[in-house]
């Protein structure tokens, strides 16, 4: 059975403790100064529960930039708009390189391994692009997010967004090898600048438990995504979700979840809860170290696993 409210928020209380008394927070990305500037020793956490009820400790109303977690959304809204279609333009496997990463790209003909990886998570915003302006595609991202989230205050990140682009070489450099085996429809400036902005997105673990709500399929989420798609978004996370860290986040927590380098997750214990968490200190492969820490405790406390 899932543990109460009460017991459940007195164990997020503790662990947001013993993470600080841990400190072993890893290293802040420092790729951009607005992400650099963050300060490291912070822990935020939240678990939206299916009754309705929203446990939460630590820094857990303290805005991040969502990152990487945006390309959950991206691909929930293509889903909808094109379905199964998406998939002639993008894999389902995990890669087992780095996020950034070109190396597949070529062996495999501009077909990017999976939705979760940059070079996937442009042909997923470029999909979104066909026929609409960048501000437009944009709109519709951040209006699925506001809508699962039920939070109209949600918004970009701008300094973050432009900070990204100018110092975006490598996604650009991924725009255009995928425009060069045609897998790019749109100019890759605007592509890059529509996947910059998503990115950009600010929330905190409130708003991202309360947004999960949609792919944890929980009662009384806003019905803006059909379970059978929600169900395929959950499968991705699990395999491809932490990059080439996918199979050890499976192996120690055994849920669902998708990373951002801002140092966030998003992890779903399907029908059960919608679990953000937040620690912006990352590990080599890019991932939150605490956060990681956090989920496999929480994992352990709840005895929530997608195998039983
Ligand atoms: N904006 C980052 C990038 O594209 C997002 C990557 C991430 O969160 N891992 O490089």
């Amino acid at each position: 059975a899932d543990p109460s409210p009460e017991a459940l928020q007195e164990f997020l209380t503790g662990l947001a403790a013993e993470i600080h008394a841990r400190a072993d927070w890893g290293k802040v990305a420092d790729y951009i100064p607005e992400l650099a500037d963050v300060e490291l020793a912070q822990f935020g956490i939240a678990v939206q529960l299916a009754d309705g009820s929203l446990c939460h400790a630590g820094a857990s109303e303290v805005g991040f930039s969502i990152q990487s977690i945006s390309k959950v959304f991206s691909l929930a809204c293509v889903l909808g708009r094109i379905g199964e279609q998406i998939w002639q333009r993008v894999g389902r496997e995990p890669s087992g390189s780095r996020f950034d990463s070109i190396l597949l790209l070529e062996l495999e003909k501009g077909i990017p391994r999976n939705p979760f990886i940059n070079a996937g998570a442009l042909v997923v915003t470029d999909e979104l692009l066909t026929g609409r302006t960048p501000r437009d595609a944009l709109a519709e991202i951040i209006h699925f997010i506001r809508a699962a989230a039920g939070d109209d205050a949600i918004h970009i990140d701008r300094a973050v967004a432009m900070s990204e682009q100018a110092t975006g070489d490598r996604n650009r450099a991924l725009g255009n090898y995928l425009k060069s085996y045609g897998n790019l429809k749109n100019p890759v400036d605007y592509t890059l600048g529509t996947y910059f902005h998503q990115c950009a997105i600010e929330m905190d673990c409130l708003q991202l438990a309360r947004a999960g709500r949609v792919i944890a399929g929980l009662p009384g989420a806003p019905s803006i995504l059909a379970p059978a798609r929600a169900r395929r978004i959950t499968a991705l996370m699990l395999t491809c979700g932490h990059y080439d860290e996918s199979g050890d986040f499976a192996f120690r927590v055994g849920l669902p979840g998708k990373s951002g380098v801002g140092g966030g997750i998003l992890m779903v214990a399907p029908g059960r809860a919608s679990i953000a968490i937040w620690s912006p200190g990352l590990n080599a492969t890019g991932n939150s170290r605490a956060g990681a820490y956090a989920a496999e405790k929480l994992a352990e406390f709840t005895g929530w696993s997608v195998f039983g």
